[in-house]
């Protein structure tokens, strides 16, 4: 019997030069194929259109590439603001010199409101189509860029940063005060957005008292709410670790001791540049997933992490930009990077862990972070239908290259403009000009 298919809005098919994952290794391509939503997720691929969708509205995009919409797994909203600033310091220094001061700008409504217009629109107009995302502590600013991010059609996790210590005195929280508007935060959040979710966000171990951190822990054992986080970035960072926790084992431990580390609702640590053998068990015993982000590693001369080892011990894995610690929002220029600094990896530091290959980096960016959203990140069918359709055609060359050789090609070198089309959950993403 033919299947009755609902015409509406969200059901249609998208026509063109289809790429995604077929396992982590490899990628697979259609060509001028059909990639069919039925309200709001993927039907499938198909070179040749099956009888029973004929009757669905084509959006012909013809000649370009169709991708899964990428993930951030990493990004710092309020930072956006000064990215490109201050490149060429180190971590902690970077920290006190340029994030703080800015952030502390956020208790200016009027201000947040330009800053935060201004990723919302650029995070937009790339090809990202789902993100978690750092405010700062500052509740009224936080809700607003739920706001903003829910008015754009993305998907997105947004965390109230909580900060108690070690941070200068108009950032810092007091205990009691970062509890209460964590609190507040969550009640006047609760089921008013239907794409934005709160996700709980202590900044790191260095800015969260004990007593903070307890409280926190209990809150995601009290709702389920999903946990995110830095780990192991930096050598000096670490050592600070070392030095204000001597009571745990390794820097992960510290999370988790408290129940932050996804023994409740599930956590993504930023970095794992540093992670040692136990930290790594540990990851992979909680399902936690590590936002790999390599631009910011590279600015920040964290280093390099073991993405390979990660990779080949199934960790949970998904890139972020970490802008402003990486200076481009680009979840594509973010797999060229992951690319490259394996190979630094390999060839300076540890030649047992090979490069990454760019489909093994497209699987991060789309599918690997994506899983973090559910079904999300291939065009399988039950996933859910986010998709970008990128022009390549600027990207000329003298001979026919094959889908996949342009895929890998807009990896290195498309850019946000060559973003034509931009689909979340099977709407249509009106794109910024
Ligand atoms: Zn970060």
């Amino acid at each position: 019997m033919r299947k009755v298919i609902s015409l509406n809005a969200a059901s249609f098919i998208l026509k063109g030069d289809l790429c995604d994952s077929l396992d982590r290794e490899r990628l697979r391509t259609v060509p001028d194929g059909y990639l069919v939503c039925l309200d709001g997720l993927c039907a499938g691929a198909f070179s040749v259109l099956p009888e029973e969708y004929r009757a669905l509205p084509v959006v012909d995009c013809s000649g370009k590439l169709i991708f899964p919409g990428l993930t951030d797994l990493h990004v710092h909203a309020p930072q956006y603001a000064f990215r490109g600033l201050g490149m060429d310091q180190e971590l902690m220094e970077w920290l006190a010199a340029n994030v703080f001061p800015e952030e502390a700008r956020y208790a200016d409504l009027a201000y947040a409101r330009r800053a935060y217009r201004d990723f919302t629109q650029a995070l937009t107009r790339s090809a990202t189509t789902r993100a978690c995302v750092f405010a700062t502590v500052h509740r009224p600013a936080t809700e607003l860029l739920m706001d903003l991010l829910e008015e754009s059609g993305l998907v997105a996790f947004v965390g109230k940063v909580n900060m108690d210590r070690d941070c200068p005195d108009d950032l810092r929280e007091t205990t009691d005060g970062s509890v209460a508007e964590t609190r507040r935060w969550l009640e006047e959040t609760a089921g008013k957005y239907k794409r934005v979710r709160p996700i709980l966000t202590p900044r790191f171990i260095p800015s969260c008292t004990d007593p903070l951190l307890d409280e926190l822990g209990a809150m995601a054992a009290m709702t389920g709410l999903s946990v995110q986080s830095h780990l192991s970035e930096n050598r000096g960072e670490v050592e600070c670790v070392r030095r204000l926790r001597p009571d745990t084992a390794f820097y992960g431990d510290a999370y988790d001791r408290h129940g932050l580390f996804g023994s409740h609702g599930r956590a993504i640590m930023a970095h794992c540049v540093l992670s040692s053998d136990e930290e790594i068990a540990r990851i992979r015993e909680r399902g936690v997933y590590v936002a790999h982000c390599p631009q910011s590693n590279t600015n920040l001369a964290s280093g390099v992490a073991p993405v390979r080892r990660y990779w080949d011990e199934g960790l949970n894995l998904g890139l972020g930009s970490d802008v402003a610690g990486g200076s481009s929002l680009s979840i594509l220029r973010a797999m060229a990077d992951a690319v490259q600094v394996s190979k630094l990896r390999w060839r300076l530091q540890d030649d047992s862990l090979r490069p990454l290959t760019v489909p093994e980096a497209f699987w991060i960016g789309t599918a690997g972070g994506g899983s973090f959203f559910g079904r999300v990140g291939l065009f399988r069918p039950g996933y859910e239908f986010d998709a970008v359709v990128l022009d390549d055609s600027r990207l000329t060359a003298p001979r026919p290259l094959t889908v996949a050789q342009r895929l890998e090609r807009a990896v290195y070198l498309s850019e946000d403009r060559d973003v034509v089309r931009k689909f979340v959950q099977g709407r249509e993403v009106s794109l910024p000009s």
